[in-house]
């Protein structure tokens, strides 16, 4: 057995335990809120987090949760969306969870610079085009 193959099987054994693999993974992709809100509490105790964050955000994750955030057609959404008219307050919603998205891609991109310089640098772009559009 190699260095290489003992390492493969580490990162595997890894990847198999995060708690994605280990609940019903039908959780990650719910369309109540209170599974959702369980799948992201799942994802807050991931070692994956960041990498998974960052990689479904460069990806553009069309639905679920991936690194603790919900994802709807490419983009990170607060909730999902009630059925029915838009809140008389949904501007000041969208700005309070544009506002904690953007400090949440910070807190990512830094926890990935040690680990992932490239990864953290896609990021960072991904935020300063995010930020600039916004
Ligand atoms: S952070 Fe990613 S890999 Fe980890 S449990 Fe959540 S969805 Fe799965």
């Amino acid at each position: 057995m190699t260095v290489l193959s003992l390492a493969q099987q580490a990162a595997q054994a890894r990847t198999n335990s995060v708690p994605c693999r280990t609940y019903d993974a039908d959780l990650w992709f719910a369309e109540d809120q209170a599974s959702t809100d369980q799948a992201q509490g799942l994802c807050q105790q991931c070692p994956l987090q960041a990498a998974c964050l960052s990689e479904a955000l460069l990806r553009q994750e069309p639905a679920g949760v991936w690194g603790g955030e919900l994802f709807e057609r490419g983009q990170i959404v607060a909730a999902h969306k009630p059925k029915g008219r838009p809140r008389k307050d949904a501007d000041e919603i969208a700005a309070v969870a544009a506002a904690r998205l953007a400090s949440r891609l910070v807190e990512v991109s830094q926890a990935l610079e040690q680990d992932s310089p490239e990864l953290a640098e896609q990021l960072s772009e991904a935020v300063t085009e995010i930020v600039g559009a916004a």
